[in-house]
């Protein structure tokens, strides 16, 4: 019989998918890295068994201790599978611009969630990272991951991440794509893939192409807000290394929930907006290789991450009024049966 003692342990070893459709007219290899697959349903599983194996080797958290963090989601689901299976209590704090439905998943896992303004500054006193900072001073045996700025965030990635991708590509990645938030990701696995090819004779090292919402930080903004979740900031994390990347691109939330719309419709990958946000620069990337150099272009193996599934995001971006109120779609009547019949 083959079976895991735990979901925890099927964590990482994400396939592969080549993108047929929105790469059409471009004549590189372009493959998404399905990281809604993990047991939590996104790549924030892979830092939340890191950071917690890390903290209970070193004394940090003990036996009956509670996790709390500020977290958008994501790394709460990680973090409360992890915890579930290890007896620890999580409490998360989100701020209030994440979905309801994101949050209820957390309540169901049996975490619990508090709910934190986003049109604060992360030095006021109501902001997620306050909060966060307040209850883990209260609760007896707290013990906060701070994905921010701990460097086993970008080690897990280091680990995990990177070695797949290089030996799911047989060595063969030429560009690596992720979008930005704690940077945990793009850190992590480019300074892997970057160490592993930098004796390679064919192509050189692998370039590592960071995406980030237009207004963010890592790509010259100055913090201006945007839609698309789990990406972007306004100050610079610990966890991200700006020397691993050779360049950022910025991404319009248009444009990011264009694409994530394309990828469910096109390609069957029902993911989040950083995932379109993340497959929309991968594709400029490969454009422009194009361009600079035709024959180079075919021989490209860009690899993009996608970091989570799109149920968490059925009542914003693939709602038709949520994208009109933003006017990120045309106004339009609805769609009768007449019109279908006909
Ligand atoms: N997309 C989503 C949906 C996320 O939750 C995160 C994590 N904040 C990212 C992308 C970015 O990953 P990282 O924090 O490793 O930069």
């Amino acid at each position: 019989m083959r079976y895991a003692e735990h979901i925890s342990e099927l964590v990482g070893h994400t396939p592969l998918v080549r993108l047929t459709r929105v790469t059409e007219g471009l004549s590189a290899t372009i493959l998404a890295k399905v990281e809604y697959v993990n047991p939590g349903g996104s790549v924030k599983d892979r830092i939340a068994l890191k950071m917690i194996e890390a903290a209970e080797a070193s004394g940090e958290l003990r036996p009956g201790g509670t996790i709390v963090e500020p977290t958008s989601g994501n790394t709460g689901v990680g973090l409360a599978l992890v915890a579930q299976r290890k007896g620890y209590d999580c409490v998360f704090v989100c701020p209030d611009k994440v979905s309801e439905d994101k949050r209820d998943v957390l309540r169901a896992y049996g975490a619990r969630v508090v709910v934190t303004p986003t049109a604060v500054p992360p030095d006021h006193p109501d902001s997620y990272y306050s909060v966060s900072d307040r209850l883990v001073q209260e609760i007896p045996g707290a013990w906060k991951p701070n994905q921010y700025a701990n460097p086993n965030g970008p080690l897990s990635h280091y680990e995990s991440t990177g070695p797949e991708v290089w030996a799911d590509t047989d060595a063969r990645v030429t560009h690596f794509v992720a979008g930005v938030g704690t940077g945990g990701t793009i850190t992590g696995t480019g300074r892997y893939l970057k160490e592993v090819s930098a004796g390679r004779s064919e192509g050189g090292p692998v370039r590592i192409v960071g995406a980030d919402p237009a207004g963010s930080v890592y790509s010259g903004g100055d913090g201006r807000p945007y839609l698309v979740e789990g990406v972007g900031e306004d100050f610079w994390p610990a966890a991200y290394d700006p020397q691993v990347p050779d360049e950022v691109i910025a991404v319009t939330d248009a444009d990011s929930f264009a694409m994530t719309r394309r990828l469910a419709r096109e390609e069957g990958l029902l993911v989040g907006g950083s995932c379109g946000m993340a497959v929309e620069a991968a594709l400029r990337l490969a454009g422009r290789l194009e361009e600079e150099d035709a024959a180079a272009a075919a021989d490209a193996v860009i690899v993009v991450l996608l970091p989570d599934g799109g149920r968490g995001y059925l009542s914003k971006i693939f709602s038709d009024t949520w994208m009109r109120s933003y006017g990120f779609l045309p106004d339009e009547e609805g769609v009768t049966a007449g019109d279908i019949l006909r």
